[in-house]
């Protein structure tokens, strides 16, 4: 496999116009685990708005790869740098089980219900001490419509401030400009 950090694009695939966007399928798969034996489940890539068609590669119990899928009219089989790679933090030892509160200056384990606690309070105080034009919600561009729905009914109609925005704004600004040329809007619903 060609290193993808570096050649972020991977192999290009030319066509003349009219011509059908040639297939890609590009895998990854962890390094020491038997590709025979890894089972694929269909599914797609979440990481941006593009959703392309990714199948999950599984093997003891875990994600152990990813896949593009040839007949998935997004990306005819192909993944960026994020879709191939993103995945093995799942995997981390790092990837955060419980609510971290920073006490005396240092993240410390917490409850969920001190965790939450701890929301309602300081939202409280800065809506007491600014108004709701003191809050600001930043979300992600991953929801499903409901989600976006229910947000902004809770920012907007609840507590009453317009700063709510999601986090295609910035990190798939690319994507978000060609949707915006192409449909009008840049792709996260209901905002
Ligand atoms: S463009 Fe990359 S990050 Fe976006 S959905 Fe496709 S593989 Fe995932």
């Amino acid at each position: 496999m060609t290193d993808r950090i570096a050649d972020i694009w991977g192999m290009r695939t030319p066509h003349a116009a009219g011509t059908p966007w040639p297939v890609r399928v590009d895998e990854y798969v962890e390094p020491g685990v038997p590709v025979d034996e890894v089972g694929w489940v269909r599914s797609a890539c979440v990481l941006c708005s593009n959703g392309c068609g990714m199948d999950i590669g599984v093997h003891s119990g875990r994600i152990v790869g990813v896949r593009g899928r040839a007949d998935d009219r997004v990306n005819h089989g192909r993944l960026g740098p994020k879709g191939l790679f993103g995945w093995q933090a799942n995997n981390s030892p790092d990837r955060l089980t419980e609510p971290l509160v920073r006490r005396d200056g240092r993240l410390q384990p917490a409850t969920w219900d001190e965790a939450m606690d701890l929301v309602v309070a300081r939202t409280r105080q800065v809506l007491a001490d600014s108004g709701s034009l003191g809050m600001g919600f930043y979300n992600s561009g991953q929801l499903f419509l409901e989600d976006y729905y229910t947000l902004a009914l809770v920012v907007r109609g609840g507590i009453g401030t317009p700063h709510l925005d999601g986090n295609t704004r910035l990190c798939t600004a690319t994507s978000d400009f060609a949707l915006k040329e192409s449909f009008g809007t840049d792709g996260a619903p209901a905002r």
